[in-house]
């Protein structure tokens, strides 16, 4: 769905619909109005056309990076290979960012970058040399590099784009000993960092299952705990879905009843087996035909099912007007950014059902990389240092606790109780952490201020403090 669509009068617009939460939250927060249209407004837009051959003649692909604030630096965001790629919307995803890396303390300004093209559409080489043509643009213009502009993953982008992208900065800057961090999500072998492919899915079972232990609120919603159990609705089967789907349903005992895709849906209320499907999928580059469950043939389909929790993990102004009344969740996780339409959102609201916002629950991406920057620029893998001290210690510990029970534990335990952190440990510790502050903020920020009304606009207004504390402490605005 292109985002500037109307539906049933409403604006559509990313960009448009950002600013009015902005508005919103930033009402009664006391900071200075100049202030406050410094923060909104997008600092720098680059955009470009360039000519790529593509078999036996030229196309013209367009471009855009932009760079929302530079009040922390380096800017961040991914890049998104899509044909609903807009100038507003990649406006609009980079203040996204910048909101989202306050509310998650990561020191970095908001970026975004898009082309304006289905990868599906062309064979590997091509996108090879459009990613690495689009590079080119970036790196000479400044808008790409360790200390400016760091791209990551997006809709229609992955690993192997990421890694096209450092080589060629590296190529373009010789000798420049961290031109690696000029990118994050790349693949482990070429500088990435394990578990930032399943990080914005980690975050999302996180930040669930942070909200689910807050009865009280729960109550408030018509949900109860535990998360267990829980019947869920995951629409986007891509990076963020599928491991969103993984880690809810193998990890925390959710049935995943339905997962929703562009060409249809699978819906089994006993529960599906997402690894089934996934490997159905990467088999037969469909849904269609999956034994596990039966077709739903719309692709909205999956929104409207039965079910406790909803993850739309696809794209912007999936629930509207048009559709909100057929909404069943009693919470949406927006997995995806800007899946809700303000009024859709309200609606839900008015409905009791609970909203975890996106500039919240997406955030685990840009914290695994930003954890992926800092090993990039420090050329050392977490964890290597201390894991052999701390495993020795581990045993002394071990030894310790035998002797004086008289007892020598089982061998899996003390295996267990020995190991020392791995990197995927560390990040998935300090990814859970960061995900349970900046819940329990954005929820004191709620309770402190009930006439915001949602988590949304308490998560806008949590970011908006942050920044503007940033710019006050700058002195730029006393
Ligand atoms: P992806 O390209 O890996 O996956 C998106 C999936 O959605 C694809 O499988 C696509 O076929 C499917 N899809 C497209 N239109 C659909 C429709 N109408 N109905 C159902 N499915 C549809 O992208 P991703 O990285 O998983 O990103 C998904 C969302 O999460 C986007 O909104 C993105 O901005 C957001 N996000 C991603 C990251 C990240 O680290 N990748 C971080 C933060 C936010």
């Amino acid at each position: 769905m292109v985002n500037h669509a109307k539906s049933n009068g409403e604006d559509l617009n990313l960009w448009n619909i950002v600013g009015r939460e902005f508005d919103k939250a930033a009402a009664n927060l006391g900071v200075p109005e100049g202030l406050l249209q410094q923060i909104k407004a997008c600092n720098a837009v680059y955009y470009v056309q360039f000519p790529v051959r593509i078999g036996d003649r030229y196309e013209i692909f367009q471009g855009w990076r932009a760079e929302h604030s530079q009040h922390r630096k380096p800017t961040k965001g991914g890049i998104r290979y899509s044909e609903a790629v807009t100038q507003d919307e990649v406006m609009a995803l980079a203040a996204l960012m910048t909101y989202k890396c306050a509310i998650v303390d990561v020191p970095f300004g908001g970026s975004k970058g898009g082309i304006c093209f289905n990868p599906k559409k062309y064979t590997r080489d091509q996108v090879e040399r459009i990613t690495r043509r689009y590079t080119v643009e970036l790196v000479r213009k400044n808008f790409i590099g360790p200390g400016i502009n760091v791209p990551a993953p997006d809709l229609g982008t992955g690993e192997q784009e990421m890694a096209w992208i450092a080589d060629t900065y590296d190529a373009l800057t010789p000798g420049q000993i961290d031109s690696l961090a000029c990118v994050t999500g790349k693949p482990v072998t070429q500088g990435g960092i394990r578990g930032r492919k399943e990080a914005t899915g980690r975050g999302v079972q996180y930040g669930i299952r942070e909200a689910f232990k807050h009865a009280e609120d729960l109550k408030r919603h018509g949900l109860s705990s535990p998360l267990e159990g829980k019947r869920v609705s995951v629409q986007g089967f891509g990076n963020v879905g599928y491991h969103a789907a993984k880690f809810l349903s193998t990890e925390d005992g959710c049935r995943v009843v339905a997962v929703g895709e562009v060409d249809g849906g699978v819906y089994n209320p006993e529960g599906i087996d997402i690894a089934q499907l996934a490997e159905h999928r990467n088999r037969t580059g469909s849904m269609k035909g999956f034994p596990g469950g039966r077709m739903l043939d719309r692709p909205q389909d999956v929104l409207e099912v039965d079910c406790d929790i909803l993850v739309p993990a696809a794209l912007e102004n999936q629930i509207t007007l048009e559709n909100v009344d057929r909404v069943r969740a009693r919470m949406v996780a927006e997995a995806a950014n800007g899946p809700t339409s303000p009024e859709a959102s309200e609606r839900l609201s008015k409905r009791g059902v609970l909203i975890l916002p996106d500039i919240y629950l997406n955030a685990g991406g840009v914290t695994v990389s930003y954890f992926e920057w800092t090993k990039n620029l420090s050329h050392i893998r977490y964890g290597r240092m201390e894991k052999r001290l701390d495993e020795i210690y581990r045993e002394k510990m071990v030894g310790a606790l035998e002797q004086s029970t008289g007892h020598p534990m089982n061998e899996r335990m003390r295996r267990e109780l020995i190991q020392g952190a791995d990197e995927v440990d560390l990040v998935n510790s300090g990814l859970e952490g960061t995900m349970q502050n900046a819940y329990r903020e954005i929820r004191e920020q709620f309770l402190s201020d009930p006439g915001l009304g949602d988590l949304r606009t308490a998560a806008f207004a949590v970011a908006i403090r942050k920044v503007a504390r940033s710019y006050t402490e700058m002195g730029v605005f006393p």
